[in-house]
């Protein structure tokens, strides 16, 4: 039994008396039903402040007896419960409330997140937690936009289509953005009437913990929202595997991507899978450097890289390579990396012990390849993950560090010669989830716009997302897309139905 945390030690500095009660009200349980349960096998996992390497809180391991539990709850509200039957407006008006509770909590949520996670606070506050709420009011537009058609059949047929949920849904979820991957995944599924089990991240479960207890809090019927955490093999092979749910959607690594299909076959769930990306930001000499520059070491160093569509491959053309190089490296100086909870932190730990092995490795992997370190290329000293932002140079496209997803901060810059050369050398990747342009000759930015292979196209600026517009990859970056009109389809069926006249 593992002991009870010290939540004094580990969320030093944390100011939120919400967020250390929450901490300290003893271990965090499963949702299941609309019931707060311990795991049927009563054990629970830590979850770790990647800060400081303290424990936070002790959290229930959930496994396929609990899977279970939870499927079935999830059915008896999909086939019994009034979640599905709910008028529009009035499932409408609740996807509201979830927003505005998200907004009402989000100094509390923003600081539990920047805890469990370590990203700056700062950062949680403005973006996270403010996105997650936006994710909730957007579908809370969709109720009352779901139309099915009227299709010009026979004249003698009436013949239409009706859009139905699917039913339940399993929805397995990555650490990087944890409540706003939780938004993302449970706003469209509730907006068209399903019934969800949610399985956080092991590293990252708080967020969705408090999630659950908001929704219980507002009123939603038992069983409509269930929360299973818990490790990947067991809660998430559970998921992926299970007979009753109708539909898994997935974000995180291509690896366990081909899992979660594999393990899906036997009920021919329908399946979405959001996976990795190694995306090429291409920088024409004719850029404005001024933006150009500080918008790549954004694009590849923020969440300290722990981004799927993170800009990791940096092209230049050739002739500005060392100058453009050298001015990058400059300001990535001043990308303070230190305690979360300081507001003058631009860039936080890595997330797990995993996580920070895994990018130290690449930085041996991309000094033994040949490339060279023109900032950072090494952890820092002292207690915590942190991985100094790192950039390198005489990097070229078939290395491991420009092929391999490092989810860290680490940026290869590859030169390129001309446009062709860089549409396909950006395009020469397994992924395809981002790419960006930066030039200001209007053509050149809408014909590589459409030449490179990636589910976004920035021109002229990185990173952005609103939940108005699809997201999503080509190749090995996954299928189906999520937010937009296009989360509709992913959580609908079409039903035909033709009517004697
Ligand atoms: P991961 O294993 O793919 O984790 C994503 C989610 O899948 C977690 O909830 C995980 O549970 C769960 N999972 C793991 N194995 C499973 C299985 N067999 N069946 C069902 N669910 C399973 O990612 P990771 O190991 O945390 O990170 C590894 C790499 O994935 C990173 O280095 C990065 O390259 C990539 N990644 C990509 C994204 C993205 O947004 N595309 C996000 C995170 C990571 P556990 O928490 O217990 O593992
Ligand atoms: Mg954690």
């Amino acid at each position: 039994m593992a002991a009870t945390p010290s939540v004094e030690i580990a969320a030093r500095g944390a100011k939120q008396s919400a967020v250390l009660e929450f901490l300290k009200s003893g271990p965090k349980k499963l949702l299941i039903g609309g019931k707060w349960v311990a795991s049927k096998s009563g054990k629970t996992f830590e979850t770790i402040n990647p800060a400081n390497e303290e424990v936070l809180a002790l959290v229930a391991e959930g496994d396929k007896a609990d899977v279970d539990e939870a499927v079935k709850a999830a059915r008896k509200a999909f086939e019994e419960g009034k979640w599905p039957k709910l008028g529009p407006h009035q499932r409408a008006r609740f996807l509201f409330k979830i927003a505005d509770a998200i907004d009402a909590h989000a100094d509390e949520l923003a600081e539990l997140e920047s805890l469990d996670n370590g990203k700056p606070l700062s950062q949680a506050r403005a973006i996270d937690v403010p996105a997650a709420a936006e994710t909730f009011r957007y579908y809370a537009g969709w109720c009352s936009k779901i139309y099915g058609e009227t299709n010009p059949s026979d004249p003698s047929m009436f013949n239409y289509t009706l859009r139905e949920p699917v039913g339940v849904c399993g929805q397995i979820i990555p650490w990087n953005f944890p409540l706003l991957m939780a938004a993302w995944k449970v706003a469209p599924a509730l907006a068209c009437g399903n019934t969800t089990i949610l399985k956080p991240a092991e590293q990252t479960p708080l967020t969705a913990i408090r999630l659950g207890e908001l929704l219980c809090e507002l009123g939603l019927p038992d069983g409509v929202f269930n929360l299973i955490t818990g490790f990947g093999p067991g809660a998430g092979s559970s998921i992926a595997e299970h007979p009753d749910i109708d539909k898994v959607a997935f974000t995180g690594s291509a690896e366990v991507g081909r899992l979660i299909l594999h393990a899906s076959e036997g009920n021919l769930k329908k399946v979405s899978l959001e996976l990795g990306g190694k995306s090429p930001n291409i920088i024409f000499p004719d850029a404005e450097m001024e933006a150009a520059v500080p918008n790549a070491m954004m694009g590849v160093f923020y969440n300290s890289g722990q981004v799927c569509a993170a800009g990791t491959r940096i092209f230049v053309q050739r002739d500005i390579y060392d100058n453009f190089v050298e001015q990058l490296t400059k300001y990535t100086q001043g990308m303070t990396m230190g305690d979360p909870l300081d507001p003058k932190t631009k860039m936080g730990p890595l997330v797990s012990k995993e996580q920070f092995d895994k990018v130290k490795g690449y930085l041996d992997i991309g000094r033994k390849e040949g490339a060279k370190v023109t900032i950072g290329g090494e952890a820092a000293a002292g207690k915590g993950y942190y991985v100094k932002p790192t950039i390198f140079v005489d990097v070229n496209n078939d290395m491991r560090i420009a092929r391999e997803e490092i989810f860290g901060p680490v940026a290869a810059t590859i030169p390129f010669k001309d446009e062709n050369d860089a549409v396909f050398q950006g395009n020469n990747t397994t992924y395809g989830l981002a790419a960006a342009v930066w030039t200001r000759d209007v053509g050149r930015a809408h014909k590589v716009a459409r030449a490179l292979k990636a589910g976004t196209v920035w021109v002229n600026c990185y990173g952005m997302v609103d939940p108005i517009s699809p997201f999503g990859g080509y190749k090995q970056s996954g299928f189906g897309r999520e937010l937009g009109k296009y989360a509709v389809d992913l959580y609908t069926q079409v039903k035909t139905v033709f009517v004697k006249l």
